[in-house]
């Protein structure tokens, strides 16, 4: 266990982020600093009047030897200093471990919005040494960055700004994943609440439709949860509504998250086809037997691959393929093999996680009882996804990174051109209102004024205040998007 002690609140989060990826897999707490300093402590003293920061990191069972440092910047901003003072951080955890972090000292979600950003203010020119030299993101990820900023500059132009993309959540699953965070309920458990549900769906789009005046979204985006755990006649009545009150089957994508292969059969591709879905994702995550029944998937290798099967049967031309990467268990090998199993089906597109430990996840009691999940190198098995895509012709296009990612690297996007999933950008890059339905969604109004303001307003997360409560949750979507939206 490390205990970072602090007598100031301005550097918690930085460094509670960056202990943890210097450190996986270490329990971290946070504390004020205390009269005696705790073993395995990293202690931080800082007077921010003076800019002036102490570290000292007193050894116990995690460290091995005590060490400190101290960093005085005086004339800095209390902003310029907080960020001299990320950087120093990482540098002096850099020297204790030995390790370099692949992103550096960045710890935010949206890296590429960064990179975007300096792109557009100082050019192309020298960015990977301005990225090493500010926030020590290494060479590759610099690239890699670089060239996801540019692919999302393209893909973006015509939606930047204006227009408004429409998400729908439908939270229930064939049953829960072990290192699952979102909302998701037991469909057979609680299949007596799925007509209902899609009552206030229903009543949801309506008000969508009246709010937004009829304008028609972008993009129509249906996910979860997994939507097609609905049956086929459940699927088929939300697909008739997405398509009579948002137009979804004249937008320019719509997206169906069909990701668990146990929950799709001939009946469910046909509904989805008749109501012009565009672009499914049949998630696979691992294609090693053993680890798809430890994460409870309750679906086989060969069940993965006869439902991309049957999708290209029923003409499906743009389908998705998810994976994560560092599952319990698996090494570089099981990852290649799964790659390759992968490369040989061919999919459209492929989007690759590390995998993130989240406290609400049954992965975190898992962890506790079993131990932390290691032996997994990354960056080698990051590095040969890549190649994976590209083999197939795919580029990356949109990256995002979360909190405790294994490796403390990235999720990315790969499609072959012209199959990229157009609402996976624009909810990243905040570029666009996205008007969001359903229990545990979170709708998001981007200011088109260039002010770059964002407001938001969510759902109730729990299933049954979801329901009872449903007049409240639209009106919350009426003062948002409501009159100048
Ligand atoms: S399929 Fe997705 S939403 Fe459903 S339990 Fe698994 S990770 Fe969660």
């Amino acid at each position: 266990m490390i205990t970072i002690e602090y007598n100031d609140e301005a550097f918690e989060y930085d460094a509670y982020a960056l202990t943890r990826s210097f450190f996986p897999g270490e329990e971290t707490a946070q504390r004020i600093m205390g009269a005696d300093a705790e073993a395995d402590s990293v202690r931080i003293f800082s007077d921010m009047e003076k800019r002036f920061v102490r570290l000292v990191i007193k050894a116990g069972a995690v460290f091995d030897h005590d060490m400190g440092w101290e960093l005085s910047a005086a004339a800095s901003t209390e902003r310029e200093f907080k960020w001299k003072w990320k950087l120093f951080f990482y540098d002096c955890l850099s020297e204790y471990t030995g390790r370099i972090l692949p992103w550096g000292a960045l710890t935010g979600v949206r890296p590429i919005k960064l990179i975007g950003g300096i792109m557009a203010e100082q050019g192309r020119e020298g960015l990977e040494e301005y990225l090493y030299d500010e926030y020590r993101v290494s060479r590759k990820k610099a690239e890699l960055g670089i060239r996801i900023s540019a692919n999302e500059n393209a893909l973006l132009k015509p939606y930047e700004y204006k227009g408004h993309s429409l998400y729908i959540g439908i939270p229930f699953c064939p049953s829960r994943c072990l290192y699952c965070s979102f909302l998701s309920y037991d469909y057979t458990k609680m299949r007596k609440h799925v007509a209902e549900y899609l009552d206030c769906v229903e009543q949801e789009l309506k008000a969508y439709a009246e709010i937004m005046n009829g304008e028609r979204p972008s993009t129509v985006y249906i996910g979860g949860g997994t939507p097609t755990a609905l049956d086929a006649a459940e699927l088929d009545r939300l697909l008739s509504m997405a398509c009579e009150y948002a137009d979804a089957a004249d937008t320019d994508e719509f997206t169906v998250e069909a990701g668990r292969p146990d929950s799709l059969d001939e009946e469910k591709f046909a509904v989805m086809k008749k109501h012009g879905v565009s672009r499914i994702s049949v998630n696979p995550q691992t294609f090693k037997g053993e680890t798809l029944k430890l994460i409870g998937r309750r679906h086989s290798v060969a069940d993965v691959e006869r439902a991309f099967e049957a999708a290209r049967t029923a003409g499906f031309d743009n389908i998705n393929m998810d994976l994560i990467l560092g599952l319990p268990g698996e090494d570089v090998e099981d990852v290649k093999h799964t790659l390759d199993r992968v490369a040989a089906l061919v999919p459209d597109s492929l989007t690759v996680h590390s995998l993130a430990l989240k406290r609400s996840s049954k992965m975190t009691q898992w962890i506790a009882e079993h131990g932390a999940i290691t032996g997994m190198d990354h960056e080698a098995a990051m590095g040969y996804a890549l190649q994976t895509a590209e083999g197939l012709g795919m580029e990356p296009y949109y990256l995002y990174r979360q909190k405790n990612i294994a490796g403390a690297l990235e999720n990315t996007g790969f499609a072959v051109p012209g199959k990229y999933g157009i609402y996976n950008v624009l909810i990243m890059e905040e570029v666009q209102s996205i008007y969001a339905i359903g229990a545990g969604t979170v709708s998001k109004k981007v200011y088109t004024d260039g002010s770059g303001k964002i407001e938001r307003c969510d759902t109730h997360k729990d299933l049954s205040l979801y329901l009872s409560d449903i007049q409240a949750m639209i009106e919350r979507k009426r003062r948002l998007f409501g009159e100048d939206k």
